[in-house]
């Protein structure tokens, strides 16, 4: 049908034809690895007939492998320059929809019409965790995101509690999904060769969240106060919260949680606990 587009000659004939420069302000870094895209396509298992979200088609590099492997692909590009780039290198597909927006601004629920659907991108890595939280927060009926973010971000999300990349991202992801770091991509694969090293990470969402909150808000405000000042201890850090000081002690005190520990000691059934055992007015 169309020349495979993860190619470096494809891809610098194509940016050339359409006199395209790439925008580091939109996180450009578009994917010349053929392998890559077909790694990508493994690790979200792609079905035939199953829907996908797409989030930054770029020149339709990774849109190409997600519809080759027979997905319904909906992707949601911001450039407009390559909105129209996009009608030629994935011309002829016709399990592919290209939308023009902001994906932190357009409804999503409206523009992917199934009852179910996956979430398959190279995000722009300057808005990687508003993406994520984003999609994850409006609980969207999604099975899970295979996406390729920087790599520290991705160590960050599946971390443990005790070491210094666990925090309140950690918990979050964890609260909504199973991550797993599927493999680590060199600069080399992309053009412009980024900054910084990037991973493939699977966060397969999970039926209900890993622990029972009674109100999640508060849940997640203590998180953020616990790892707000990740030198101090939890008595302290915990008045970033701005609610009285014996509240805290008391909901430390029923949780069983010594106040003295830090934020960064504490599993995600511990926070749940603290959070379940505050009493707020
Ligand atoms: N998918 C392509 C690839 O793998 O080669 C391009 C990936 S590139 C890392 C990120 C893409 O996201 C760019 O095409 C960029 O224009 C687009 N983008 C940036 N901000 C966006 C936003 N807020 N909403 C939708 N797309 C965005």
């Amino acid at each position: 049908m169309q020349p495979t587009i993860a190619k470096r000659d494809v891809t610098k004939h194509i940016l050339k034809t359409f006199n395209i420069h790439m925008s580091k302000k939109l996180g450009q870094n578009f994917l010349i690895d053929e392998n890559i895209v077909n790694g990508i396509v493994r690790a979200a298992d792609i079905q035939q007939g199953e829907t996908v979200l797409e989030i930054g088609p770029g020149i339709g590099t990774l849109t190409q492998g997600l519809a080759e492997a027979g997905a319904n692909v909906v992707a949601v590009e911001l450039d407009s320059r390559l909105i129209e780039v996009l009608a030629k290198t994935l011309e002829g597909y016709e399990n592919i929809r290209i939308v023009h927006g902001d994906i932190l601004k357009v409804n999503i629920a409206a523009e992917v019409d199934a009852p179910r659907f996956k979430v398959v991108a190279n995000l722009p890595y300057y808005i990687t965790t508003p993406i994520i939280m984003g999609l994850l927060e409006q609980r969207l009926p999604v099975d899970s995101l295979v996406t390729m973010i920087q790599k520290e971000v991705a160590e960050r999300m599946v971390a443990s509690p005790g070491g210094k990349e666990y925090g309140a991202l950690s918990v979050a992801v964890q609260y909504f999904t199973k991550p797993e770091i599927m493999f680590a991509v060199p600069p080399s694969s992309f053009i412009p060769s980024p900054a910084v090293e990037s991973a493939v990470i699977r966060c397969v969402v999970r039926d209900k969240p890993a622990v029972d909150v009674a109100d999640e808000r508060l849940f997640f405000r203590v998180v953020k106060a616990a790892f707000s000042q990740r030198r101090k201890t939890l008595n302290n850090a915990m008045k970033t919260m701005g609610v009285a000081g014996e509240v805290i002690q008391q909901a430390l005190a029923a949780a069983q949680i010594d106040g003295t520990r830090r934020g960064e000691t504490l599993s995600l059934v511990e926070f749940a606990a603290i959070a379940n055992a505050m009493q707020l007015k």
